[in-house]
């Protein structure tokens, strides 16, 4: 294997890409510099519209929706998978989804149904795709990556049941990694500092968040895209080989600071 092209071959799906901001898009462009195939999803039709061109920029060989919601609609994506490619090497989780309301005011006023929705999507969408995954990454096993925060571990305002759902899908990682362990598919999280995203916009107060993370940090600045790729790609790659269930920051050091 190449150093230069360290994923020269690899099969790598996407989830989570919005636009050129998402963190899955930084990830998708250093696999691809790695020498990845690519496949992407998106989420409806608005999206597809701006989806469709960065997946081709990239030569996509595959781009279909799926509302990880639905059952239906993950089975019939990996269907497509299996399809195309009869297997993959690397599968990339970078999506969520909280009620706005649910995103602001008090946490204990969580609704039942908001509880469960951010919940769904946000955590056991992981779990669901997982085991999608495993039965495509048969020989030579392969790598999940999913996203997290650091509202998982400590209280931020406004974070509210996103924080919850992180602290769920931090500890969905830990059980997958164990369970699908000795078929050699590592499972790992990266927690990243605050960036100006799609789903960043639907917090509260988050540009206060942006310059708090930049004056707070040992590193005085905060992160792009593209150092969630470098570590994504790192954690996938070569040097990844024996982590497995551990979730990795990449926030100029915030979850140092008390
Ligand atoms: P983004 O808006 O670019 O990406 C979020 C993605 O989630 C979108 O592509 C959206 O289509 C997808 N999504 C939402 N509901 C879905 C569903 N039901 N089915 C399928 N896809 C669905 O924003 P982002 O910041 O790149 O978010 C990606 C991940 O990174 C999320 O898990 C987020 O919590 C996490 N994260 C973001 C930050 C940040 O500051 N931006 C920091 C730490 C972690």
């Amino acid at each position: 294997m190449s150093q230069l092209k360290p994923f020269e071959g690899k099969r790598a799906l996407i989830l989570g890409v919005a636009n050129e901001r998402s963190l899955a898009w930084g990830i998708a462009q250093v696999l691809h510099q790695g020498g990845a195939r690519l496949a992407f999803t998106y989420l409806g039709e608005a999206l597809k519209r701006r989806v469709e061109p960065l997946a081709q920029s990239v030569n996509a060989e595959l781009i279909e929706a799926c509302d990880v919601s639905y059952d239906d609609q993950i089975n019939a994506l990996f269907g497509k998978v299996r399809e195309k490619w009869d297997g993959l090497d690397i599968l990339v989780h970078s999506l969520a989804y909280a009620n706005r309301d649910d995103l602001e005011g008090r946490f204990v006023d969580t609704s039942r149904e908001g509880f469960r929705i951010a919940m769904d999507i946000s955590a056991y969408s992981l779990v669901a795709v997982a085991k999608q995954a495993e039965s495509l990454m048969q020989n030579n096993g392969g790598s999940i990556l999913t996203l997290s925060y650091y509202g998982a571990e400590k209280v931020v305002p406004n974070y509210n049941v996103m924080g919850v759902a992180k602290a769920a899908l931090e500890a969905s990682v830990r059980y997958l990694a164990w369970d699908l362990g000795p078929k050699k598919i590592r499972v790992n999280a990266i927690s990243a500092g605050p960036v100006k995203t799609l789903a960043a916009a639907g917090i509260r107060n988050f540009r206060t968040m942006l310059s708090a993370a930049e004056e707070k940090t040992p590193l005085k600045e905060n992160i792009n895209a593209q150092d969630v790729g470098e570590l994504g790609a790192f954690l996938c790659g070569p040097g990844g080989v024996h982590i497995t269930g551990t979730t990795m920051y990449v926030d100029s050091g915030a979850h140092i600071m008390a």
